[in-house]
């Protein structure tokens, strides 16, 4: 139900269980974040219940380092509120990561077909699928944005997602349709959220992303290209309203 993601120069963790607190009055009944660190590579805490039970998990971003990362509270509508169910859905290799908010309607059918090639799915979620498709899809192309491209061809239905990728170590991928997901512009880094007052705290700079688009976030600048890959100018605005 809600998303946050930073690609900066200063650890992601507290920014993003901060983020995932502010959006609470949206509503969720699981938290989760995944967090990319050099040592310890692509690692995920998540939990059902309150965001206080993921705070535990985390140490308050000892357990969890790196500058990295995505989060994610969610409202299920596809398998039961658990553990299991809850985002960051993860990659049968363990090194692509992804958060969803919204519906995948074809998920059904992604399924199968993954599973019949030999895929495993550890969740009841519609978003599963997407984690492990774009695994099938960054090993046929070796380009993570290329993956995100053809995933999108093949999905139905409505999505914000926040993608990371242990091969990509400063970079973190967004798109969205039907969803809201905005992008935010800072000296420390810059960030992916669904709501504005995820991020107010750390920046006012916001663009926000428009159906069809895919974004690409590093600490020192984003990239957002359209459905058809095509590179496009944003307007950054200035929020200048108190939250
Ligand atoms: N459909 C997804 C699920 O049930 C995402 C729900 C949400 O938007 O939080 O896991």
């Amino acid at each position: 139900c809600g998303i946050i993601g930073f690609a900066g120069n200063v650890p992601a963790t507290p920014i993003l269980l901060d983020g995932l607190e502010r959006m609470e009055y949206r509503g969720y009944d699981s938290a989760g974040i995944a967090v990319r660190s050099e040592h310890a590579g692509l690692q995920v805490k998540k939990s059902k219940g309150r965001l206080q039970m993921l705070a535990d998990l985390v140490d308050g971003g000892k357990a969890l380092d790196g500058t990295l990362g995505i989060g994610h509270t969610r409202w299920a509508t596809h398998g039961e509120p658990n553990d299991v169910n809850a985002h960051p859905h993860v990659s049968s290799s363990g090194n692509i990561a992804v958060v969803h908010n919204g519906i995948i309607e074809n998920y059904l059918d992604i399924k199968e077909s993954l599973e019949q090639k030999g895929v495993h799915f550890s969740s009841e979620t519609d978003s599963e699928v997407v984690a492990h498709l774009l695994e099938f899809y960054y090993k046929e192309h070796g380009n993570m944005l290329e993956a995100v491209s053809h995933v999108l061809g093949r999905i139905e239905g409505s999505y914000a997602f926040g993608i990371i990728c242990s091969d990509y170590p400063d970079a973190l991928i967004a798109a969205r349709k039907d969803s809201p997901l905005l992008l935010g512009y800072s000296e420390q880094g810059n960030y992916i959220a669904s709501d504005v007052t995820a991020i107010i705290k750390h920046t006012r700079q916001v663009a926000y992303m428009d159906d069809g688009e895919v974004a690409v976030i590093t600490p020192t600048g984003i990239d957002v290209y359209n459905s058809e890959m095509v590179a496009v100018e944003k307007t950054v605005r200035t929020v200048d309203w108190d939250v």
